[in-house]
């Protein structure tokens, strides 16, 4: 069993009643990461391994599902660009696979997704695979031979890095979330609109901001290499770097003040574009 790895720092900052939308959510990963050696009785070692990667991608997929119905639209995650997973993807080793799901899905989207993975190579979003597994397994219609698993070891491989890569992607999009929120132990002061240029939450800093970020670098615009060609970064409420800070309790005191050491989340982290935060290196 594993919750969550922001699980303790959620359940802390809502005192002890998460929310039961997040709770279904910590649930399901739970269960999707705890899944492993189911036993079928009377089945091959391939053909059981088989069936454990599709019940590990299914359940991953739905312990997804029920964190983006837990986060607002705007906030759910519906891509999960992996550009090695969907070249494996359109490999000929999964070609099986690909011809079962085209033959097996009745949504119409769904089948529209998977057709422009399997033959655009500048589609790397491999979330419909998971989806199409996740519809048969839970309807009873996958088999483990009609999708190819049971007889390509390669096949299973596919399967089960898809679950593990939904599954890192589910844990930190909750993370980003509390972040965002300033959900932590901690207290934090968040303003409604940019001091500098305005903006509301979730909005994009304007140009001639002097609080966020290039997009692109992490660092103050006036500062960026590109000109102030990139994107700027997107207001959350607070200063770029505090909750970097405050999460791994880096502090500095200022007179009485007890500030976030902002310095050493900009010397010691790197800028990661994608969640417009600064991670462990
Ligand atoms: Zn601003
Ligand atoms: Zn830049």
């Amino acid at each position: 069993m594993s919750n969550p790895s922001a699980w303790k720092r959620y359940i802390s900052a809502v005192g002890g009643k998460p929310a039961p939308e997040f709770a279904r959510f910590a649930a399901r990963y739970n269960v999707a990461t705890s899944i492993e050696g189911l036993q079928i009785v009377g089945f091959s070692d391939a053909t059981q391994e088989a069936y454990n990667a599709a019940m590990q991608a299914a359940l991953a997929y739905s312990a997804l599902e029920a964190l983006n119905k837990a986060l607002s639209d705007k906030r759910g995650t519906r891509h999960l660009p992996d550009p090695a997973l969907a070249k494996n993807y359109r490999a000929s080793s999964s070609t099986k696979l690909r011809e079962f799901l085209m033959a097996s899905v009745d949504n119409k989207a769904l089948i529209g997704r998977l057709a422009s993975l399997a033959s655009d190579e500048a589609n790397d979003d491999v979330l419909p695979v998971a989806e199409g597994i996740r519809h048969l397994m839970f309807h009873g219609d996958f088999t483990a031979h009609g999708a190819g698993a049971a007889q390509s070891k390669a096949t299973r491989g596919f399967i089960s890095s898809l679950a593990d890569a939904i599954l890192v992607r589910a844990n930190s999009n909750f993370e980003l979330y509390l972040d965002r929120e300033a959900l932590g132990a901690w207290q934090v002061t968040r303003l409604a609109k940019c001091p500098s240029c305005k903006v509301t939450q979730g909005e994009l800093h304007t140009g001639a901001c002097e609080i966020g970020l290039c997009h692109t670098h992490g660092e103050r615009r006036s500062d960026c290499m590109g000109d102030g060609k990139h994107a700027a970064t997107r207001y959350w409420g607070v200063y770029p770097g505090t909750i970097e800070a405050l999460k791994r309790g880096w502090t500095v005191k200022q007179g009485k003040q007890v500030l976030p050491d902002i310095n050493r989340v900009m010397v010691e982290l790197e800028w990661d574009p994608a969640t417009e935060s600064h991670q462990s290196k």
